[in-house]
């Protein structure tokens, strides 16, 4: 009796590891970069994270001084300050795969041929009022090239996060990224749910099943060795953020 206990115990924490592998989504962290020809943020990772699979392909975008929006992580990329500097002098910067620095319109227009979800992330400017402008104008220019039911919104700043939940077509998306609220606080702001650094489940592992129980969902960045993502697996979180998909993908699918 207690072998088949065991065996029945087994079989079922097999299946719920495996129903959970299946059904958490791959997000590749900046695009697919992390392979030839390919680079952060650049039109190429966002194709090459199309063509394995993954749920998202996850991009961040800056506002420069004269209004325009290019995709880049870093505040400051090759001696120059995004925000502070003109949309010109930004785009003429070169990535590390040989692409030009691409304008949040250039990469909509390919995402546009393609099927991977867009997770946009909003960069903290220097003020509110920039904050605001920015995101109503990335919201603008997703619903004029038609991409509303592709996206999803990330921010650290709390000011982005409730501009993205005011200003986004309803039931748009909208996660947070500082882990500093707790997930009572983010369903009372009305955020899809946490995008949390790994650290931070680690220390509250019971946020994921709280979030699930106020029927939010659960992201978590970055996650990029296998044993990590088995913990991240197990604990039933939905989006995976990652430097390395095509590891996370096989790690789900040997689950
Ligand atoms: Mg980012």
């Amino acid at each position: 009796m207690k072998l088949q206990q065991l065996i029945l115990g087994t079989c079922l924490c097999l299946l719920t590891a495996c129903t959970n592998g299946h059904k958490t989504g791959t997000i590749a962290h900046r695009g697919f970069w992390n392979t030839d020809g390919s680079a952060q943020n650049s039109i190429a990772s966002l194709v090459k994270a199309d063509s394995i699979g993954c749920y998202g392909s996850e991009l961040d975008v800056w506002m420069t001084n004269d209004g325009q929006l290019v995709v880049n992580h870093d505040h400051i990329f090759k001696g120059v300050e995004i925000q502070e500097a003109d949309s010109r002098t930004c785009t003429s910067l070169v990535l590390d795969n040989g692409e030009a620095l691409p304008t949040l319109q250039q990469y909509l227009a390919k995402a546009q041929s393609l099927d991977v979800r867009l997770i946009i992330e909003l960069k903290s400017h220097k003020t509110p009022l920039r904050e605001t402008e920015a995101a109503q104008k990335v919201v603008d220019m997703v619903h004029e090239m038609g991409l509303d039911d592709r996206v999803e919104y990330i921010a650290f700043s709390q000011h982005a996060t409730r501009e993205f939940i005011r200003l986004a077509p309803e039931g748009t998306p909208v996660y947070y990224l500082n882990g500093d609220l707790t997930p009572q606080e983010l369903k009372a702001m009305g955020c899809t749910g946490p995008d949390y650094h790994l650290g931070v489940f680690k220390k509250h592992p019971e946020w994921i099943a709280e979030c699930h129980d106020l029927g939010m969902k659960v992201n978590v960045w970055t996650v990029n060795n296998a044993d990590d993502m088995r913990w991240m697996l197990e604990h039933g979180v939905d989006y995976i953020t990652t430097d390395e998909p095509v590891l996370l993908e096989t790690i789900k699918g040997g689950l």
